[in-house]
C-alpha cells in the first residue's frame, strides 16, 4: 500500500477526521454544493467556504494526522484510526476512542455502523471485538483471558448504567487497585463476539428510548462502551489487564443557538462543559508545554482520566458533512480538531 502510511507515530493521541458522503436532505437543497477538497496526502481538507460580500471566496485548510474523504470504507478507518488501540489495549495499556462532530455527521455510524453484525458495514466497536476474539481464538498460548464490557451515558453531568437504567447518577470513585472507577456500573462478563453483540444492542435500545421520550437526548448524551482485558500467563503467572474506552460523545452543535430556555439551556452547558473539556485535555495531552490537564472539569474527561495520557493511546474522529448546508457547523468542528491537536 502506500508508503505514506508507515510514517512514524507521532505520540499516543491522533485526531483523524472523516467526512460522510452526501445525503438526500443534502441533495434536495438548492444552492448545495460540496465544499470540502481532500488533499492527496491525505492529511488535509480545504473548506471552501461561500462567497465574501465583493465576491471572492475565502478558503480554510486543516491538517490532521489523517484525512477520510467522503468514500472511505469502514475497514480503512478502523485500521488506521482504532486498530492500533486495541493492539495498546491487548498489550495492557489503555485507549480510548471518541466520535466527535454535529448530530448526523457520521459519528454513530463510524463506532457501531448501520448493522453491527455486518461484516463489511460494521464500525469501530464490533471491529474491535472481532480483532480480540480472533487474537484469543488463533494463539495457542496458554494465557486466560477475562473479557468484562459495560455501557454508560452521560446526559448533563449525570452518569447512566445503560444495561441496568435503574442505576442513575453513579458516581465516580478512586480506588488503589482499580484507579478510577464508576462506582456500581453494571460489568458482563463475556466469552464471544455474539455475547457482545447482544448486550450492546441491550444497552442501544436503552437509549433509543430515551430519545423519544425525552427530544432526541440520545444526540444531546455521550454513550461510553467500556471493554476490560485481563489476561493471566497460566505458564509464568505473568497478568496484564487494559481498558478500552469507546466514545459517540454528544453531537457538537451549538444547542444555545436554537431555542434555548430551562432544560435546554441547562444542557447546553453540561454538553459544552463536557466537550470543551475534551478538547481542552486532548490539547494540553499534545502540547508539552503545558502541564496542568484539566480532567477533574467534567465527568467524562474524569472518568477517561487514566485513559488519556500516559501510555494510553488516544484517537479523536472529527466526523463532517461535505455539504454547503451545514458549513458553519463543519467549520467549527474542524476547528475543534485542529485545537485538540
Ligand atoms: P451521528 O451519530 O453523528 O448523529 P449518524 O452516524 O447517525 O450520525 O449518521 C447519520 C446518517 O448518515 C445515518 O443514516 C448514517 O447511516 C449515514 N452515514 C453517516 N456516515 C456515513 C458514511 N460514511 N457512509 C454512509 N452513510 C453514512
Ligand atoms: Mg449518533
Amino acid at each position: 500500500e502506500d508508503k505514506k502510511d508507515t510514517e512514524p507515530e507521532n505520540g499516543n493521541v491522533k485526531v483523524v477526521c472523516r467526512f460522510r458522503p452526501v445525503n438526500q436532505n443534502e441533495l434536495d437543497r438548492s444552492g448545495e454544493k460540496q465544499i470540502c477538497q481532500f488533499s492527496k496526502n491525505k492529511k488535509s481538507v480545504t473548506i471552501l467556504r461561500s462567497k465574501n460580500s465583493d465576491g471572492s471566496v475565502s478558503s480554510n485548510k486543516f491538517t490532521f494526522d489523517r484525512v477520510f474523504d467522503t468514500q472511505v470504507t469502514q475497514r480503512k478507518v478502523y485500521e488506521k484510526a482504532a486498530k492500533p488501540i486495541i493492539e495498546g489495549v491487548l498489550k495492557g495499556f489503555n485507549g480510548t476512542v471518541f466520535a466527535y462532530g454535529q448530530t448526523g455527521s457520521g459519528k454513530t455510524h463510524t463506532m457501531q455502523g448501520p448493522d453491527i453484525e455486518d461484516l463489511e458495514q460494521q464500525g469501530i466497536v464490533p471491529r474491535m471485538i472481532r480483532t480480540v476474539f480472533n487474537r484469543i481464538n488463533s494463539l495457542d498460548d496458554n494465557v486466560e483471558y477475562t473479557i468484562k464490557v459495560s455501557m454508560a451515558e452521560i446526559y448533563m453531568e449525570k452518569i447512566k448504567d445503560l444495561l441496568n437504567p435503574t442505576k442513575v447518577n453513579l458516581k465516580i470513585k478512586k480506588d488503589k487497585d482499580r484507579g478510577i472507577y464508576v462506582q456500581g456500573l453494571t460489568e458482563q462478563y463475556i466469552a464471544s463476539e455474539t455475547d457482545v453483540y447482544n448486550i450492546m444492542k441491550v444497552g442501544n435500545a436503552k437509549r433509543t428510548v430515551a430519545s423519544t421520550q425525552m427530544n432526541d437526548a440520545s444526540s444531546r448524551s455521550h454513550s461510553i462502551f467500556i471493554m476490560n482485558i485481563t489476561q493471566n500467563n497460566l505458564d509464568d503467572h505473568s497478568s496484564k489487564s487494559g481498558n478500552l474506552y469507546l466514545v459517540d460523545l454528544a453531537g457538537s452543535e451549538k444547542v444555545a443557538k436554537t431555542n434555548v430556555c430551562g432544560t435546554q439551556l441547562e444542557e447546553a452547558k453540561g454538553i459544552n462543559q463536557s466537550l470543551s473539556t475534551l478538547g481542552k485535555v486532548i490539547h494540553a495531552l499534545t502540547d508539552k508545554k503545558i502541564k496542568h490537564v484539566p480532567y477533574r472539569d467534567s465527568k467524562l474527561t474524569r472518568i477517561l482520566t487514566e485513559s488519556l495520557g500516559g501510555n494510553a493511546k488516544t484517537c479523536l474522529i472529527i466526523t463532517c458533512s461535505p455539504s454547503s448546508y451545514n458549513e458553519l457547523e463543519t467549520i467549527s468542528t474542524l476547528r475543534f480538531g485542529t485545537a485538540a491537536r
